[in-house]
């Protein structure tokens, strides 16, 4: 029988209300309903050639996100990070300085960003099988949890810029700063 290949899930854009909204905290992470929705964002994200994924982003105002750090085509300099998914996260301490980066967005296409973040976070969260963990992150996977963690909080990386000169476009961006790129 032939294998068919599942459609990629939509991804919400800018301008769409659940992008500003607050998410709602996960009461039942081990519920079928949590558990279909984090497989559904693993797969969207690993097929949009993405690092991370928050839940507003598929049209879920919840607040789960998958962080899945590997060097690709959009960040060809990005550290392996085998899809995790990030449930109830908060952040418990940040360092006081903050780094400048390029960040792209699955919900702002064709765009980006040189955004400030802090450098080293300590977190805490819930893990797929509802366990709490507690963790340190430091330089791009450190970025990846501040950006997703802005979605459930109705933000982008484009509500955390200096300035509207740190915005570019992706094709430029690719020019400039991703030769590298074989
Ligand atoms: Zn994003």
């Amino acid at each position: 029988m032939k294998k068919i290949k599942s459609e990629p899930y939509a991804i919400v854009q800018l301008g769409n209300a659940v992008l500003r909204k607050i998410a709602a905290e996960v009461e039942n992470i081990l519920a079928e309903e949590c558990q279909q929705l984090i497989s559904e964002m693993m797969s969207t994200v690993s097929q949009a050639g993405g690092v991370g994924i928050a839940a507003p982003q598929i049209n879920h105002s919840v607040r789960i996100f998958i962080m899945c750090s590997k060097p690709n085509e959009r960040y060809p300099d990005a550290p392996f990070m085998p899809p995790t998914a990030i449930i109830n996260p908060e952040i418990l301490h940040y360092s006081s300085d903050k780094i400048k980066g390029w960040e792209g967005c699955l919900s702002v296409p064709s765009m980006r960003g040189l955004v400030p973040r802090h450098s080293q976070i300590k977190v805490r969260y819930f893990d797929q099988q509802g366990q709490e963990q507690l963790k340190e992150f430091t330089g791009f996977i450190a970025r990846i949890f501040q950006h997703e963690l802005d979605h459930l909080n109705g933000l982008t990386f484009i509500d955390q810029l200096e300035s509207t000169k740190d915005l570019i476009s992706e094709v430029e961006w690719y020019q400039q700063f991703a030769f590298k790129k074989i």
